[in-house]
């Protein structure tokens, strides 16, 4: 106020950047060294919001530090909250994510030691976690992240996606700046199918096997790709964006339905062969997939230069009864969790019974339904209570096992079991 009444006085207080004087302009706003007008202040402001946005989450731009970055164990305590298990995975995945971190920050650092970048693989029958895992973490990357799925990728000329349409998500998804695509993360779900369909390279063409599997060789090695920006087919006539995939951390998860029958192989002839102390009543049977190594993807029919630019490789494990009984009620967004907030949206308090969530449980196990099918097996049982309360005048609702027996009686079980 001071000032202002001083400039009134004097009327010979300018604005230091368009230099129109006080009674020019609105008002004026004093600085160390001099003044500013509300005009130029609203496009100072404009600027800079500009330039912010465009910078907002490159990681190298904003020259964040790797102190302001979570760390492994924080990142593995955020993936706790929402998967159940998974341990081995976990920890792969939160150092790989810190360790791409750290890779972007070194760039330009004019140092000689070169990070080079460790793709994932990630092993695990369907519906122990995978995408989950790769959602989850998605959640508190600082990076573009995208899931693309493989089963779509054929070879140029073929019918389906080109490999480069990979890239087309994760430029839509950086909002096609390609700056930060190049430091993005991306999920490759369902690597397995593009595994070759026999261990001996054939002499006919494998469509959607060894040719897509070159292709995607081309971008974990680290390439300058030309991206369709609109994704599908390329077409002569179509403008195309150079993107480099050379710090592009690439995460791929697979079934790969079997290959616990090589894993075993392996694990047999090593246990008759040089390596006979290893007793075989040692293996856990059960879940052999925690011995994978790179020679059974490559029995299995992954290239062995895939499998080297995958040089780490992590595993899920099978969802045992507890695991499953976890996933009920444990998760920060779990399913039981869920319905509770349905509930108390109509202003009722929803409760069950101990022993239904040890029935959903047995029945996911009796129709091998894993992971996946608690959720139509809670779905049956609450179908018509969710009809009927609404419109009925209750405060709370508990959920007997007599009667999730009873819905699960009356349900259809067939359609459950194809779920
Ligand atoms: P995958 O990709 O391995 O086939 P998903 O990650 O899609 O399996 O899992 C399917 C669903 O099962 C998930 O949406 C989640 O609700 C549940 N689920 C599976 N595994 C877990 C887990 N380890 N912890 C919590 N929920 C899980």
């Amino acid at each position: 106020m001071e000032d202002k009444k001083k400039s009134k006085n004097s009327g010979k207080l300018k604005c230091s950047f368009c230099g129109r004087s006080e009674n020019e302009v609105g008002f004026l706003i004093t600085g160390m060294n001099g003044y500013i007008c509300n005009n130029c202040a609203e496009q100072a402001y404009e600027i800079t919001t500009e330039a912010l946005g465009k910078k907002g989450q490159s990681i190298q731009q904003t020259k964040a530090s790797l102190g302001e970055l979570p760390k492994p164990v924080e990142i593995k305590e955020f993936l706790d909250q929402y998967v159940i298990g998974q341990e081995d995975a976990k920890r792969f995945l939160s150092v790989s994510v810190y360790n791409h971190y750290k890779r972007l920050l070194q760039q330009d650092s004019g140092d000689d030691v070169e990070i080079e970048k460790s793709n994932i693989i990630m092993v695990g029958s369907t519906g122990t976690g995978k995408t989950l895992l790769a959602r989850t973490i998605a959640k508190l990357l600082k990076v573009p992240f995208t899931i693309v799925d493989a089963t779509v990728l054929t070879e140029a000329g073929y019918v389906g996606e080109d490999i480069e349409s990979i890239l087309t998500r994760l430029l839509q998804v950086a909002d096609y700046d390609v700056n930060q695509a190049e430091q993005g993360i991306v999920f490759i779900d369902e690597i397995d199918k593009i595994a070759r369909k026999s261990d001996n390279p054939s002499i006919t063409r494998d469509v959607s096997g060894e040719g897509v599997q070159q292709g995607l060789l081309k971008l974990l090695e680290g390439a300058v790709v030309n991206v369709p920006p609109q994704g599908g087919r390329k077409h002569p006539e179509q403008r195309m964006i150079a993107v480099n995939t050379k710090n592009i951390l690439f995460i791929c998860g697979g079934a790969f339905d079997g290959i616990e029958k090589k894993i075993a192989q392996r694990l047999n002839t090593r246990v008759v062969g040089y390596n006979a102390s290893l007793k075989s009543s040692k293996v856990d049977k059960d879940n052999l997939l925690q011995y994978i190594s790179p020679q059974d993807l490559k029995s299995f029919g992954l290239i062995p230069e895939i499998i080297g630019r995958l040089p780490v490789l992590t595993y899920l494990e099978p969802l045992n009864r507890g695991a499953l009984r976890a996933i009920l009620t444990d998760p920060k967004n779990s399913i039981i969790k869920q319905y509770i907030k349905l509930f108390d949206m109509d202003g009722i308090k929803l409760t069950f019974q101990e022993s239904v969530y040890e029935y959903i449980v047995d029945k996911a196990v009796e129709f091998k339904l894993g992971a996946r099918g608690l959720r139509s097996i809670v779905e049956t049982i609450m179908m018509d209570v969710m009809f009927e309360i609404p419109s009925q005048k209750k405060k709370k609702y508990e959920v007997t096992l007599e009667y999730a027996e009873k819905q699960m009686n009356k349900a259809n079980l067939e359609r459950l079991k194809s779920a």
